[in-house]
């Protein structure tokens, strides 16, 4: 059976996808950063063009309180992405994950939008390499109040919960978890808010899979390692904002016939 409790082993669901493959994540997609939805906008349209398959990470949205609410009542701005997604659908295969963010994403969303939902952790093949891919959430492993939050929201008894509850409340409660969590952050060592090298570690040598592919940190960045003496990669997905100071960021990366390649997003705007 499957289970989302992370003190389980993670069962590994196998995708297979041949041909170019893009991924990107964290685009924290909201009504407060319409720069940072045109540029993303723009990146679907090119993603429709030149790859064979897209795949998103997770935090896709700021915030998400259910398929039910946003899909009968869509704000104009989230109206406009999620006919976007659909475009973006109909031309390639579209597989969208669940963040920290927008965990309570569901099957209800991505049969709107013909897209697929991707689990957990998935063992992506392409015709190049494996990598194994995730949002990166569950290798924080030393902000044990983080932890303890995510195994509470993804346990499917309280998301049920949670979904039965009025708008009013879901958002009430929404909203006080992310002024928690942005109080608590401000406080936290900034390697506590990184991955831990020995959950990097122990992911690459349960899965056998040498490319570790995830967001949810905003560092970009590719690491090179060895783990049990063997090169490894871990290729960290850009967040995007291109409303803020420091803006622009974003990008993807595509694992193609050369390999893979980190984008930025910079030139999309
Ligand atoms: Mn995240």
């Amino acid at each position: 059976m499957k289970t989302s409790s992370s003190r389980k082993p993670r069962s590994l669901n196998k995708l297979t996808l041949p041909g170019v493959v893009w991924l990107a994540s964290d685009i924290h997609l909201g009504p407060q950063t319409p720069a940072t939805q045109r540029a993303f906008h723009a990146f679907l349209d090119k993603a429709c063009a030149q790859a064979d398959a897209l795949i998103l990470c997770g935090d896709i949205f700021d915030a998400w309180v259910g398929d039910d609410v946003a899909l009968a009542c869509p704000a104009p701005w989230l109206s406009d992405s999620l006919e976007k997604f659909r475009q973006t659908a109909a031309a390639i295969p579209l597989w969208i994950g669940r963040g920290n963010r927008d965990f309570l994403i569901g099957r209800q969303l991505a049969d709107h939008l013909n897209a697929h939902l991707l689990p957990e952790t998935v063992r992506l093949s392409t015709d190049k390499l494996e990598v194994l891919l995730s949002h990166g959430d569950e290798y924080c492993t030393a902000d044990a109040g983080y932890q303890r939050f995510r195994r509470i929201v993804r346990n499917p008894w309280v998301q049920k919960a949670f979904l039965a509850l009025s708008l009013r409340r879901r958002s009430q409660i929404a909203e006080w978890a992310r002024s928690r969590s942005q109080n608590a952050n401000r406080y936290k060592a900034s390697r506590i808010m990184d991955v831990t090298p020995e959950a990097i570690e122990q992911a690459y040598t349960v899965s056998g899979i040498r490319t570790i592919v995830h967001g949810h940190t905003h560092r970009p960045a590719l690491h090179r390692l060895q783990v049990n003496g063997q090169a490894c990669t871990r290729i960290v997905l850009p967040d995007w904002d291109f409303d803020h100071e420091g803006a622009p960021r974003g990008g993807w990366l595509s694992i193609g016939p050369d390999g893979l390649n980190l984008h930025s997003a910079a030139d999309l705007a």
